[in-house]
């Protein structure tokens, strides 16, 4: 049995080190093998130099480096894309999700439980009121609006066996929500309940406006319950609309008309309904550009280089630009 650790890590120079000690010391006495494979997502600060010497040291650790920061899911994606194992466990790199649940959820998948075995918060430490607030509000919210039944308060630490990480692979869709996708693909899933430590150190890497994102994300790619909301409004609109007509012509008929004529209600017809128009225009903006994105047909992500102490691969379908090979053509164009 072998298994791949997948740890996506964006500027986390204060917690790998320890991450990977916490992560081999539990996974060193299991009888299974192991892979550890961390996303380098673009980190500036000394996040490289770090994950380069733990590959120097480790024959287990594979480091994949992308060519700039291009978020959390993409590096989850090349995770996914890129892992050998049987298995793969999904873990922040920050130990926020303990390491030590990994052997029970790979005993829970051994024994035939589920293909997916997704970790379950069951309290969070270590968080802003406002991050739990909105966190609940938007499980709940995505919860409503989605067509797939997303499982609440789960995170990215799981483990996904090799069936759901083919067909996981086999998504088109560019930009992932990862979280909803699982769900979506149906294989049965069996939550583990945990509770969710604070950050061991270092900062979130998800401020506010990536938290939005992402959860706009969520919201767009799993419903398209917002676009039949921008139809019901119009709709009750043009009911809204018709009633003040009638109002507005028994007025006129009846000479009951205000002292500035038609001024108030011009006005609130005029805010309110370009309000609307506005909104629903931006319900259709947040699809097209959806489409826009995928259109393009763009890579999630470019891998600059995989460094491992034991080989280098090229996996097909994915862009992987080799420094050394990329140096390579670089040469042979100047010479021509
Ligand atoms: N992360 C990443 N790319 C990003 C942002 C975050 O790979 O652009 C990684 C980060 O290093 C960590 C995980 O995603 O391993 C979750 O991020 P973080 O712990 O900061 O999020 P939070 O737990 O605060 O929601
Ligand atoms: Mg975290």
């Amino acid at each position: 049995m072998f298994i791949t650790i997948i740890v996506p890590c964006y500027n986390e120079e204060a917690v790998i080190e320890a991450t990977h000690t916490r992560l081999s010391s539990v996974c060193e006495e299991q009888t299974w093998d192991v892979e550890y494979l961390y996303i380098n997502d673009g980190s500036c600060d000394q996040t490289e130099q770090l994950l380069d010497t733990l590959a120097m040291q480790d024959s287990s650790v594979r480091v994949l480096k992308f060519s700039r920061n291009f978020g959390h899911q993409a590096a989850v994606c090349a995770g996914l894309d890129h892992a050998h194992g049987d298995a793969a466990v999904i873990i922040d790199a920050d130990l926020q999700d303990p390491p030590e649940l990994i052997p029970t959820m790979v005993d829970m998948w051994q024994k035939g439980e589920g293909r997916i075995i997704y970790g379950k918060r069951t309290s969070r430490d270590g968080e802003t009121w406002f991050k739990k607030w909105s966190a609940g509000a938007f499980y709940r919210l995505i919860d409503y609006l989605s067509d797939t039944p997303l499982p609440r308060d789960t995170g990215g630490f799981r483990l996904v066996d090799r069936k759901v990480i083919e067909a996981f692979k086999k998504l088109p869709e560019r930009n992932k929500y990862i979280r909803g996708l699982f769900p979506w693909l149906g294989f049965k899933a069996v939550p583990l309940e945990y509770h969710r430590d604070a950050r061991l150190a270092g900062e979130t890497k998800y401020p506010l406006a990536k938290m939005l994102r992402l959860a706009f994300n969520g919201i767009f790619s799993f419903s398209r319950k917002p676009l039949q909301m921008a139809t019901n409004l119009g709709v009750f609109n043009l009911v809204a609309s018709l009633l003040l007509m009638v109002y507005v012509f028994v007025s006129y008929f009846s000479k009951q008309i205000e002292s500035v004529p038609g001024w108030a209600s011009t006005m609130l017809v005029l805010v309110f309904f370009s309000g609307i128009q506005l909104v629903s225009l931006g319900l259709l903006g947040a699809y097209v550009g959806r489409i826009f994105e995928e259109v393009k047909g763009r890579p999630e992500y470019v891998v600059e280089e995989e460094i491992s102490c034991k080989r280098v691969n090229q996996i097909p379908n994915t862009v992987t630009l080799q420094k050394s090979s990329h140096q390579a053509t670089e040469q042979q164009k100047l010479k021509a």
